[in-house]
């Protein structure tokens, strides 16, 4: 047995692993559940490999309701302080990337993180609009073979060849990802949305989640090619009285949830092509995501100021703000238990122990 126990406990990113049950598909085929949890321990087992993460959830791990307030709601009370935070989902296609965010829109999204984390953001404002001024914006972007798609430009959907979603309008700039002079990134170009209620927020979730581009393949017909970014900036103006004078407080932070691309390898969906190269982009962005996050987690190169390589994918780019530094990152590993998924869940399980 080779058990791998990561390091560093005040590490800057946490890990979860969110093991889904057997789905239908898997129950007809008769697979077996070949993924253990120790008891009482975030640790996973595999065959001959074992894991320990931050969290374990579903299976005979903690329950998923637990992962909201243990992963993501000290992120969106960091927002307050003005911390930037980051939640991916990573996982192969089919493994619950899309179920845990809660950006399907199909039974029980709403106990994804992100309906979740906007209920909670509204429930904190509501209880201090009284001494502070909130501005919300939102925005949701998909990056598919490194170029940057707006999912709330409503204008885009209808383009002039009439097929849906999928092309930009001629003569609109394609979307920049900038870095002003103190660090912060910024999409130039995109849709900026301004919202006021918990309903504005979940209206822009819906209307962004039914524009992603999807493609089929022999995997998963609803099998997802690109990163799904949706990010909410949350800017306040404290009143504040010191030394018996008034004085303004200004801060702004952002959280970024994202659905990353399924991690399967190019080969597994039988691809070729089109897809082919859409296949060897992903994994660009999901091997420079890898690479950020082990660079972040390694205290002793972090100490020495070693080069993190945001610059390798547009995905790490974008996120270069949200992770590392002042900010907070959660990885939430999604694994199918099906032993005909057995070596996926291992490389994913790989990846995310890494990123400890
Ligand atoms: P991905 O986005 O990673 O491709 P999905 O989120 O679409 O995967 O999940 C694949 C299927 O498994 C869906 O039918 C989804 O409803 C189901 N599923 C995923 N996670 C869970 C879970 N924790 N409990 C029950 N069903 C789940
Ligand atoms: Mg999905």
């Amino acid at each position: 047995t080779t058990t791998t126990t990561a390091a560093a406990d005040d590490c800057c990113v946490k890990v979860a692993v969110h093991i889904r049950p057997l789905i239908g598909d898997e129950k007809l085929q008769a697979c077996k559940d070949c993924v253990a949890v120790v008891p009482g321990k975030p640790q996973v087992q595999l065959g001959t490999h074992s894991f320990t993460f931050d969290h374990v959830y579903g299976s005979s791990g903690s329950p998923s309701s637990a992962m909201f307030e243990d992963c993501v709601s000290p992120l969106v009370e960091g927002l307050f302080q003005g911390y930037n935070a980051t939640v991916l989902a990573y996982g192969q296609t089919g493994s619950g990337k899309t179920y845990t965010m809660g950006t399907g829109f199909k039974d029980g999204y709403q106990a994804g993180l992100i309906p979740q984390a906007m209920t909670a953001l509204f429930n904190k404002i509501e209880s201090l609009q009284d001494q502070t001024e909130f501005q919300l914006h939102v925005s949701f972007i998909e990056i598919l073979k490194e170029e940057v798609r707006d999912l709330l430009d409503t204008k885009s959907e209808i383009s002039s060849n009439g097929q849906n979603g999928k092309v930009n309008i001629p003569g609109k700039p394609p979307i920049q990802i900038r870095e002003t002079s103190n660090g912060v990134i910024t999409l130039a170009g995109s849709t900026e949305c301004s919202v006021k209620t918990l309903k504005e927020m979940s209206d822009c979730l819906e209307h962004g989640s039914l524009s992603r581009a999807t493609g089929s393949t022999n995997m998963n017909n609803q099998s997802s090619r690109s990163h799904a970014i949706f990010t909410i900036t949350l800017e306040q103006m404290n009143k504040t009285i010191s030394n018996d004078s008034m004085c303004d407080e200004y801060l702004c932070a952002k959280l970024h949830l994202v659905d990353l691309a399924g991690s399967e390898r190019a080969k597994r969906t039988g691809s070729d092509g089109m897809r082919f190269k859409e296949g060897v982009h992903i994994n660009k962005g999901l091997l420079a995501l890898g690479n950020v996050i082990s660079a972040l987690g390694d205290e002793k190169k972090r100490k020495e100021g070693a080069h993190v390589p945001y610059r390798d994918s547009k995905l790490t780019r974008l996120l270069q703000d949200s992770l590392g530094g002042n900010s907070r990152t959660v990885m939430i590993a999604c694994v199918s238990p099906a032993d005909i998924n057995a070596e996926e869940t291992l490389n994913t399980l790989k990846y995310a122990n890494r990123a400890r």
